[in-house]
Formats: C-alpha cells, sequence, structure tokens
C-alpha cells in the first residue's frame, strides 16, 4: 500500500489527509495540536471560501456546514474619507460563499479522520527527525513550515514580493452585530489607513456552532488603525476596536457593532503575515525531495481571501494527483509537474488579486469607480474574489505591474 506523510492538519493537510485515505492509501497526519487544544484556543483565520472550494469539499463529504454556514451573497465595498463615503458598489457572486471557524472545521476534520482509521501523530518534529522519517514514506507533503524547514523551499525568482507584511492584522468573532440587509460581505477601504473587512460566519464547536460576525483589520503599518498590541484580553482588543469603527467607520456602519461582544476568550487574533512565494518542491539535510503545499509554497495578505482557497483547491489537485499515480514513483520530477498546474490555475492568479487588491493599479481604481453605474461590472469585479483568474478578462492595466510576478502580463493577458 501507499504510504504518504503529512505535515501540518489545516485548510491543506486536512482535505488531502481525508481524500488519500478515502482512495486507500496510508496516511500519517502529523500536526502540533489535537481537536481539544485547537477548540480552546484563539481563531486563527477569517477563512472566507467561495462556491468552487466549497464544491470541492462538498463533492468529497467534508461539506457539513453547506446547510447552516450563513450565505455571503456578495461585497459591499465602500470608500471612505473622514467617515464619509466617497465611493461604493454593490457586486453579488453567481453563488454564496461561506465562513467556518477554522477551530470548528480542524477539531471535527480531526475526528474524523481518526475515525476512518488515520493514523494522526500530535508532535513538533525537528528537521532531522522528519528527513530521517522520509525514507520510511512513498512521500511526504509539507503544509506547515517552521523557518527551519521553510529554508528547505528555495524563493520561487519569478516572483518580486513585499520582504515584509503589507498590513498589521486584527481579527475580531462577534455575536451582537446587526447584518447586512442584503447578506453582504462588507469591504470598507480607508485610504490612508487601511480596510476594514466584514462578513457573518459560523462559530463554536464541532456540534454546538452558532452564526457569528467576523471582522478584519488591515491595518497600514504605523497608520491609525495598527494599535492592537500582543497582550490584552478579547475583551479588552474589542473596546480598543469598537473606538477604531467609530472612528473612522461611516455612521451607518459603525452603527451595526453598536450592540456587539466578542463570542469567546478566544476570539481575536492579531499579527501580521509576510508573503512568500516559494518553489513547490523542498530539499531537506540529506537531499530528499519534498512536496511543499498551501501557505508553505503561496503565502499571501489575508486581504484578497484568497490562501485557505488556494490550501483546499491544492489539496484536491495533489491528492488527484497521487492517487492517479500507477508507477508508484514521487520522485522530484513527479513533484515539480504535479505542483505546477496548481500554481498556474489557482495561486498564481491569487497571488496577483492579493497584489492588485492592497495596491490597486490605476487601472483597477477606475474599473472600482467604474463599477458604482455598472452593476455588471460590480458582480464581475465580486466574482473575482471567487476566481482571481478571471482578473485576466479585464484590461492587463489593472493587474499590479511594478511588483508581483516578474512576468505578470505575459503569463495571464
Ligand atoms: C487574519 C487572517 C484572515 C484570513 N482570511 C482568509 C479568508 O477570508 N479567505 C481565505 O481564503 N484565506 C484567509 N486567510 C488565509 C488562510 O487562513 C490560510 O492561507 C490557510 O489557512 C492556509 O492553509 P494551510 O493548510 O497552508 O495552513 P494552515 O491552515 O495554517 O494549517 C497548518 C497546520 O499546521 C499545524 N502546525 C503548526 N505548527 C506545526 C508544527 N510545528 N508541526 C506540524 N504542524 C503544525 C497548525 O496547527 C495548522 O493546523 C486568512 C489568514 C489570516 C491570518
Amino acid at each position: 500500500m501507499r504510504r504518504v506523510q503529512i505535515l501540518g492538519a489545516g485548510e491543506c493537510g486536512l482535505p488531502l489527509a481525508h481524500q488519500l485515505r478515502r482512495g486507500g492509501t496510508s496516511v500519517t497526519l502529523v500536526t502540533d495540536r489535537n481537536a481539544e487544544a485547537i477548540l480552546s484556543g484563539s481563531v486563527t483565520s477569517t477563512q472566507v471560501k467561495f462556491p468552487t472550494t466549497l464544491d470541492l469539499e462538498s463533492q468529497a463529504g467534508l461539506g457539513v456546514w453547506d446547510a447552516t454556514a450563513p450565505e455571503i451573497k456578495g461585497i459591499r465595498f465602500t470608500m471612505a474619507i473622514d467617515r464619509n463615503p466617497v465611493a461604493g458598489w454593490t457586486g453579488r457572486l453567481s453563488r454564496p460563499a461561506r465562513s467556518v471557524d477554522q477551530r470548528t472545521v480542524f477539531a471535527r476534520r480531526l475526528a474524523d479522520f481518526v475515525a476512518a482509521g488515520g493514523d494522526l501523530e500530535i508532535t513538533d518534529l525537528p528537521l532531522p527527525e522528519l528527513d530521517r522519517r522520509t525514507a520510511d514514506y512513498d512521500l511526504t507533503i509539507v503544509t506547515r513550515a517552521s523557518r527551519e524547514l521553510a529554508a528547505c523551499f528555495p524563493a520561487d525568482p519569478a516572483w518580486d514580493v513585499a520582504t515584509g507584511p503589507q498590513r498589521r492584522l486584527a481579527v475580531f468573532y462577534l455575536d451582537g452585530v446587526q447584518p447586512d440587509a442584503d447578506n453582504m460581505g462588507t469591504y470598507v477601504s480607508l485610504p490612508g489607513y487601511g480596510e476594514v473587512i466584514s462578513y457573518p460566519g459560523l462559530t463554536g464547536p464541532p456540534g454546538q456552532e452558532r452564526p457569528c460576525e467576523m471582522l478584519l483589520f488591515e491595518a497600514l503599518p504605523a497608520g491609525g488603525l495598527d494599535v492592537f498590541g500582543p497582550h490584552g484580553s478579547a475583551t479588552e482588543r474589542w473596546r480598543q476596536a469598537a473606538h477604531l469603527l467609530n472612528r473612522y467607520l461611516p455612521a451607518a456602519l459603525a452603527d451595526r457593532y453598536r450592540s456587539a461582544e466578542v463570542t469567546d476568550s478566544g476570539a481575536t487574533l492579531v499579527g501580521a503575515v509576510t508573503p512568500t512565494m516559494r518553489q513547490p518542491v523542498g530539499t531537506l539535510p540529506s537531499g530528499a525531495p519534498v512536496l511543499g503545499g498551501g501557505d508553505v509554497v503561496c503565502r499571501m495578505d489575508p486581504g484578497g481571501a484568497q490562501g485557505a482557497n488556494n490550501a483546499v483547491h491544492c489539496a484536491f489537485h495533489y491528492s488527484e494527483a497521487i492517487l492517479s499515480n500507477t508507477s508508484g514513483l514521487y520522485d522530484r520530477a513527479w513533484m515539480e509537474s504535479t505542483a505546477q498546474p496548481w500554481l498556474t490555475a489557482i495561486a498564481h492568479p491569487a497571488a496577483r488579486w492579493t497584489m492588485a487588491m492592497l495596491d490597486p493599479p490605476p487601472a483597477m481604481q477606475a474599473l472600482m469607480l467604474a463599477a458604482q453605474e455598472d452593476a455588471v461590472l460590480a458582480n464581475a469585479l465580486a466574482d473575482t474574489f471567487a476566481q482571481p483568474a478571471n482578473m485576466s478578462e479585464f484590461s492587463a492595466g489593472a493587474q499590479p505591474d511594478n511588483h508581483g510576478e516578474r512576468n505578470a502580463r505575459t503569463a495571464v493577458s
């Protein structure tokens, strides 16, 4: 029987492990936390998933929350200056998106994996130990990397990404938020400060899930929204956040949060993401190749809402390739050719889209303005969150031109 080892049990590792088990593969899943630790910990993302991602999960029997997670029907974009809305459009997604707390999802999937006969190890494998163990498996896939392990994956020379975080992040899961009238997610751009993004989702331990609102501050470093420190309780942080909403958001938007409270003591997260583009095949100190997936290969700022979607697509792409490999050979050449279609179709367009959202080039700004008067264009812009590869249908100038992939325009237009 084929033997696969997967490091990291998140958006990529869990569906990959599930699919390989279903396909009759012996899978060892190595992760740092069990379900109890995940559920008693802090939120890790805002993880909105778009329809093609939800479809993959549903078709694999992983769509546990399809009927209960609130629908996010589209995107209500507002640009505000001094609390006044100065531009805005509302785009309806062709099909709704949804978001379920990763604590809920990962805890449930870990339990299901073990119930299905999967081999789960809760440990933090040092690099030499991982290296030694690769010989025991036909294939090792890395979906979570320490700094030392990440260094085994060379940077992708085709990309020129920011060397530090583009935003400082603060996440809040909230009860008591007045819902958007049309079940839209809201995306508020505050020039000079960053963005405030919010949508309905589902939180709570498996079996006790309930709706909430998920709020993400994307603060320009050192700007007025960049106030959250690493310490403080969820309630103290929420007090700071409520103050920011009242100070920067148009009154009608800020009012929605007037009676809000955090859902639980782990309902907040503060941090930053340094975007990273790596080659998909790493080389361990012994010379053994390992296949990278999800954030290990393509790590994006959350402002484009792409990372979880990208990781799930990676999982399904890799599982199909592994299960259809009849040669039993999973060498470096196989790894490179397996990763390439995912990178080309999903990961790289997602990275370009994220860059364009965080720092819109002039043509993108023009599209945003035109969308105010053009509902078809507004819907198309909303759907581009779901299918970033469709960005090439807009003008080539709407893509980032002085950063990102060095050959971006020739690659997609
Ligand atoms: C604030 C925020 C908001 C976001 N919002 C969105 C969004 O709306 N939409 C979207 O698509 N993406 C979003 N993302 C990105 C998304 O969450 C990630 O891109 C996605 O989770 C990556 O999946 P992954 O499988 O690569 O890694 P992860 O999902 O992070 O999984 C890695 C796993 O490895 C485990 N692990 C940790 N340390 C070790 C260790 N030493 N050994 C073994 N295992 C270990 C972790 O417990 C975790 O389960 C957001 C991210 C952040 C930070």
